[in-house]
């Protein structure tokens, strides 16, 4: 089949989160099967530099062309590379204007404005006509989140929709209900739609223009990233204000676990690491260890257990609450390292800490993908304390490393992490805790803390969870079937 999709991250070249990961890993694993799949982002600052590092640069694919938006033409270029190491083409819209831009992929504009709708406007119909001009029209189109949501949209089943979509059918991923891409309704004409768009309910949402809601209605199908976030995304609690919407969507919604990319995340070949190890011989964790003590300013030779975590300093990901459970943990014995960015009071609270507990917690502020590696090798245990958490892929590379996962019960991380409830030990994979609170997840940490220093059944979870397959084959196969029900609904063969 053949499959584009349209992002606004992809992995390596422009990533915040998960979501430029599976951009990433399902496209690979998708082609492994012998689909025709291809990746269309922006042309990001970030991607450039990736480039520039490396003495290279993305071949020009198209002659520059004019794309209008609000009836003013803008000159993109499409330059192409492959998604590295593969043969998955990643097409990237440049247009230096809007996407090279200091301050992060989502950064707002000199003026202090959100102009996301701009940018993601003009990447989306720039990315379709260069679709049109190569006359490359894919079978299903497969967007990411609200950015490229406008793509859905013009191909709603309307009377107004652009006819290059009758033989198109379209596919949504929402990787995270919590971000929707509002805008006031002033903005509509950004999105070149006719006014029935509005008023017939399509992008109108409690008063306002919301991406996320217009690309859920138009969208053939939708996904989510497990299938308890498919559940609780269609609850008033974990909808967002969207579950309504998602409700009367139940029947063409569906969750499917993200897997993870066995080729960038592997203790074997992992070439951030100091030393490789596998389950068979895991004496190259000890070297991983001691090299994050020496980066941590931790005593190596304490036997204390390590925790560690990784992850955006956002309130959706439950740092407030770890970081107010620190002291206690940090009383009881156990060394924390937490690696993450965001909200800068959070990102505070890392360097108080760090001055309060040196030798017992450390915080690195900043955005550090080998230290990423470094920690999930190093650790003994990963808290993943996430409010809610659409699938989570930190916890899946903590097993893969033979580091223990303590999570909060709630979406991906209930669906993919089993906890060891006293009588499961043969399979269980990490700890849970229920409650969003500091007493809860210190009860949770301290609970893997005392199977720590039983060095079994420690040994006995690591492996469960080593062995535990989170490889892409299954996920990508479900992919497929959603894309075969997609060209269904629309009356397409497939
Ligand atoms: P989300 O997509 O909500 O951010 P996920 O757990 O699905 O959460 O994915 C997070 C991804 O981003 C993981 O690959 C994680 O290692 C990476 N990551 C998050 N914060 C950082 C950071 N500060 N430095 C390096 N990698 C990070």
């Amino acid at each position: 089949m053949r499959i584009a999709n349209l992002s606004a991250e992809v992995s390596p070249f422009a990533k915040t989160g998960g979501l430029g990961d599976v951009v990433s890993s399902l496209p690979k694993a998708l082609a492994a099967t012998g689909h025709d799949v291809d990746v269309w982002v922006p042309f990001f600052l970030e991607a450039a530099d990736w480039f520039r590092r490396r003495g290279t640069w993305p071949v020009q694919e198209l002659d520059p062309f004019d794309v209008s938006v609000m009836g003013a033409p803008h000159r993109v270029s499409i330059l192409g590379a492959n998604l590295p190491g593969t043969s998955v083409p990643v097409h990237f819209v440049a247009h230096d204007p809007l996407f090279h831009r200091p301050g992060g992929l989502y950064a707002k504009n000199e003026h202090g404005v959100d102009d996301g709708i701009w940018r993601f406007s003009l990447f989306v119909r720039a990315a379709l006509e260069a679709m049109k001009r190569t006359g490359d029209r894919p079978q299903v189109l497969h967007t990411h989140d609200w950015h490229p949501g406008l793509a859905p949209m013009l191909g709603a089943w309307s009377s107004w929709r652009d006819p290059w979509f009758d033989d198109v059918a379209s596919v949504l991923t929402i990787h995270n209900v919590g971000y929707q891409g509002i805008y006031g309704p002033d903005r509509l004409p950004v999105l070149g739609l006719p006014p029935e768009t509005w008023t017939g309910g399509l992008v109108e949402h409690s008063g306002a223009l919301n991406m996320l809601k217009g690309a859920i209605v138009a969208a053939d199908m939708v996904t989510t990233v497990s299938p308890t976030y498919a559940w609780e995304i269609r609850t008033a609690e974990g909808g967002a204000g969207l579950d309504g919407v998602l409700r009367l969507k139940a029947a063409r919604l569906t969750g499917i676990l993200n897997g993870i990319d066995r080729e960038v995340w592997n203790p074997e070949s992992d070439p951030h690491l100091a030393a490789g190890y596998s389950m068979d011989d895991l004496r190259g964790k000890h070297a991983c260890r001691e090299e994050l003590c020496a980066l941590s300013g931790f005593e190596p030779a304490d036997p204390a257990m390590i925790v560690g975590s990784v992850g955006r300093l956002a309130p959706q990901k439950g740092y407030d609450i770890l970081f107010e459970a620190a002291p206690e943990l940090v009383r009881r014995g156990i060394r924390l390292v937490v690696l993450g960015s965001g909200e800068p009071a959070l990102e505070g609270s890392m360097r108080l800490l760090e001055a309060h507990f040196p030798g017992y917690f450390k915080g690195f502020v900043g955005y550090d993908d080998a230290l990423s590696h470094k920690i999930q090798a190093g650790c003994d245990a990963l808290v993943v304390p996430s409010r809610y958490e659409p699938c989570g892929l930190t916890q899946l590379y903590a097993l893969a490393y033979g580091t223990v996962p303590v999570v909060r019960r709630t979406g991906g991380l209930a669906d993919s992490i089993i906890g060891l409830h006293g009588e499961n030990l043969d399979w269980a994979t990490g700890f849970h805790f229920d409650d969003a609170s500091p007493h809860a997840l210190a009860a949770g940490v301290l609970h893997a803390q005392s199977v720590f220093f039983h060095r079994d059944a420690w040994s006995r979870l690591v492996r469960n969870g080593m062995r535990a397959d989170f490889s892409w084959g299954r996920s990508a196969n479900d992919y497929e079937l959603v894309y075969r029900r997609a060209r269904e609904v629309r009356g397409l063969p497939w």
